[in-house]
């Protein structure tokens, strides 16, 4: 990873990919997502800040887990929650 951008985002070494294309939670309760992010540190995928249930960064509060990639096609960044802080790959 690029240097320079957090402590959290520079221990991702490889990029966990998400392993089915929805919300886990949202697919329990049937709501729906707008974007998808997977967890860098357990690699379960959530949904976004503009989705409904939010329920990446409830993920991240919850387990303090840092950081999160796009799963959305052709999007490459990562972002990390505690230190704000977005970077490409
Ligand atoms: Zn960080
Ligand atoms: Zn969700
Ligand atoms: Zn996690």
């Amino acid at each position: 990873m690029k240097e320079g951008v957090c402590s959290h985002i520079e221990a991702v070494t490889d990029i966990r990919e998400p392993a089915r294309h929805e919300c886990e939670e949202c697919v329990k309760t049937g709501s729906s997502w707008v974007h998808l992010r997977t967890c860098q540190t357990c690699g379960t995928t959530l949904c976004c800040d503009s989705s409904p249930n939010r329920h990446a960064s409830k993920h991240a509060r919850r387990t303090e887990h840092p950081v999160i990639a796009s799963a959305e096609r052709g999007e490459r960044w990562l972002y990390c929650y505690p230190d704000d802080a977005i970077t490409e790959y």
